[in-house]
């Protein structure tokens, strides 16, 4: 526990109680400035982790106290992201609900000649706090100024009478104290902005330091759950609930987590964004947890991974191969398999003239999943990275004259002739199917890969549009280190961080998959569904896949699943 518990008197404490019944009480506090990351996903089961386990609550607070760089997006988006990682906050309130509150607190503060208005600028305030150099402290001529006076500023301040910067409240601490949340930090300022709940009701809003610790009070937190980079601010924290006279919670610290190969700060994600690097901030490439979501991240994944890394006070960068690690570990135990061929490269069997259906389970050695039919017929598609012209020791898949595994099929084949097109690509190839029709034996083979077959009586198969891969943003595990990465961060940008594959074609199995999520086959589908978000599939040997958001049914989805025609299904 770290700092210990505060003291606090009885009468505060029997108010509580009496509010709270002895209950544990724990919010989690976002700002409303961005999208939640992965190292929110922390913060989340931490605050709800450590209520259920002590049969408490859990609240939401939206710390909504800088209205410039806050948006009503951002709100809703926060709340639908914890509810995807499985949490219910039990109440949801918004710091700006205490603006009224913590002005009284403000007013009863400067009464008791604890705080002061304050005129002095920014850079003024820096050097009585010791400056660069770190060098004497000093108060200024504002501090010791009467109470009444202070009071009266501080109801100009309100009352619009006072540009931006010419005037703060600050709060009259212990400038010898050797902990720098002890001088005299701002409570209030001017600000001209416009709040997305309060409109223009006020022009002075309260600052992190003073709003932060008052809501918690407020809403009789018990457990004030914070990163290590606010443990000095532990001292400012209990100091001001006691310079108003209210309850004062525990604050406890745990350290902050990040990842490799990525960024999070909120700055940076906004200059990935403009100079066009990352096309949204829930681009699959970064780790905000709607980005992460929208990769088919499940959420059981998130929250695996950090329950693993357990609640410390080390400030921790994972190496992003854990995360990947839960994640395929989830996928590997709930996706569908499916094949699919990313760069086709046709192939005909000169010696097969027959459909041969074939039942094939959706995941092996687990029925649960179903299976469903592949019709094996003489065209297929298979990935031309499993063909070369040249052959050589060390490879086991398709060149002239070498046999391969086809997964699930009747046999191997064997690729008897290129076949070109006037361009001098390759049209096809054709092979020779090996199921011992002719009396000579199977050949085995050194490997399987998977196909797409092409059968009209069947249905075609599906192509897309566009298939995105992904790989880390960055070249470099900490973009920031400036021995291997000298010219900044930008600079570490993976230029192959998105692979796009423009002709991938996948079996018709798809289409059983999906008609399992939609129910009213009436509708025209669109892809911005929220059950198809559910829906991802291992294409073997690839890797795994869901349907991307920006993903478009073109026709009635009802026909589509009976009969299907190229190009009508796109992601
Ligand atoms: P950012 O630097 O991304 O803006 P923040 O701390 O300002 O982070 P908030 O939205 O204010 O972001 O954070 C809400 C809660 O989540 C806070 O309690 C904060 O301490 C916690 N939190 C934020 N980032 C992390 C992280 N990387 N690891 C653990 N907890 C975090
Ligand atoms: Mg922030
Ligand atoms: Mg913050």
């Amino acid at each position: 526990k770290p700092g210990g518990n505060p003291q606090i008197s009885s009468a505060l404490m029997d108010q509580h109680l009496k509010a709270t019944n002895g209950k544990v009480i724990t919010r989690f506090p976002p700002e409303p400035n961005g999208y939640l990351h992965i190292g929110h996903a922390k913060a989340i089961n931490v605050n709800f982790g450590y209520a259920k386990a002590h049969q408490g609550i859990c609240n939401l607070r939206y710390d909504d106290t800088n209205p410039e760089a806050e948006d009503e997006k951002y709100l809703i988006s926060i709340l639908d992201t914890i509810k995807w990682l499985g949490f219910e906050p039990n109440n949801i309130f918004y710091a700006s609900n205490y603006f009224q509150q913590l002005f009284d607190l403000a007013v009863h503060m400067i009464n008791k000649g604890l705080a002061y208005v304050c005129h002095c600028s920014g850079e003024e305030i820096h050097q009585q706090r010791g400056g660069e150099s770190m060098g004497p402290r000093f108060a200024c001529k504002h501090r010791d100024r009467p109470i009444q006076e202070s009071l009266d500023q501080f109801y100009k301040m309100r009352d619009g009478r006072y540009a931006q910067g010419e005037a703060t409240l600050r709060m009259k601490m212990d400038l010898e104290d050797g902990n720098p949340q002890m001088w005299d930090l701002i409570a209030y300022r001017v600000l001209y902005a416009t709040h997305h709940r309060t409109g223009n009701d006020w022009c002075i809003y309260p600052t992190y330091d003073f709003a932060h610790c008052l809501s918690d009070s407020i809403e009789n937190i018990t457990h004030s759950l914070c990163t290590t980079e606010f443990t000095q601010s532990r001292k400012s924290y209990y100091w001001l609930c006691d310079a108003v006279d209210v309850y004062k919670p525990v604050q406890w610290e745990y350290g902050r987590l990040s990842v490799t190969n990525t960024i999070l700060s909120k700055r940076k994600l906004l200059t990935l964004l403009n100079d066009h690097i990352v096309s949204d901030l829930d681009d699959p490439r970064l780790y905000t947890l709607p980005a992460l979501r929208r990769r088919g991240v499940p959420a059981a994944a998130i929250n695996g991974f950090v329950r693993e890394l357990g609640v410390t006070t080390a400030k921790t960068t994972i190496d992003v191969s854990r995360l990947e690690n839960h994640i395929r570990d989830c996928l590997n135990s709930s996706a569908p398999r499916l094949m699919a061929v990313l760069n086709p490269i046709k192939v005909r069997l000169t010696n097969f003239n027959n459909i041969l259906d074939l039942d094939v389970p959706f995941k092996p050695r687990d029925p649960s999943f179903g299976s469903h039919t592949i019709p094996f017929t003489d065209t297929l598609y298979i990935d031309s990275s499993d063909f070369r012209l040249e052959d050589t020791k060390d490879y086991y898949r398709l060149a002239p004259n070498k046999t391969v595994g086809l997964l699930y099929a009747p046999g191997p084949i064997t690729c008897t002739q290129v076949v070109y097109a006037p361009d001098g690509s390759i049209s096809e190839l054709l092979c020779k199917l090996e199921d011992g029709s002719d009396g000579n034996p199977i050949p085995k083979p050194k490997t399987y890969i998977q196909w797409v077959p092409i059968c009209p009586e069947r249905g075609s198969p599906v192509t897309l549009d566009q298939v995105r891969i992904y790989n880390n943003l960055f070249k470099h595990s900490n973009p920031f280190d400036k021995s291997l990465v000298p010219d900044g961060w930008l600079t570490d940008v993976n230029p192959n961080s998105l692979q796009t594959e423009k002709s991938a074609m996948i079996e018709t199995g798809i289409f059983d998959l999906i008609a399992k999520f939609v129910n009213d086959s009436d509708k025209k589908v669109h892809f911005n569904k929220k059950e198809f978000e559910e829906l991802r599939f291992q294409f073997l040997r690839i890797g795994y896949f869901c349907i991307d958001k920006d993903s478009i049914f073109s026709d009635n989805f009802a026909d589509l699943c009976k009969n299907s025609n190229a190009n009508q299904y796109h992601e």
